[in-house]
């Protein structure tokens, strides 16, 4: 049955966290474009680039976390 794991939860948060994160910075890019602002919207991209890379290895860790824990 389910058990709880503290490194799974941690996990977890971290990546509610980092798409939070996305979320709010795909918004100010979108505003930033609106506002005709292409430095701010540049700068948004490189935090998007960055949270991405974060988002995609926390899941990666996530998965093998699961597959060599069982939990
Ligand atoms: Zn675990």
């Amino acid at each position: 049955m389910t058990q709880s794991c503290a490194t799974k939860d941690l996990l977890i948060e971290q990546i509610k966290t980092a798409v939070s994160v996305l979320l709010v910075t795909h918004q100010q890019e979108l505003e930033a474009v609106l506002g005709g602002d292409f430095a701010a919207v540049k700068s948004a991209q490189g935090r998007l680039t960055i949270c991405t890379r974060t988002k995609i290895l926390l899941i990666e860790r996530y998965r093998q976390h699961l597959s060599e824990h069982g939990c």
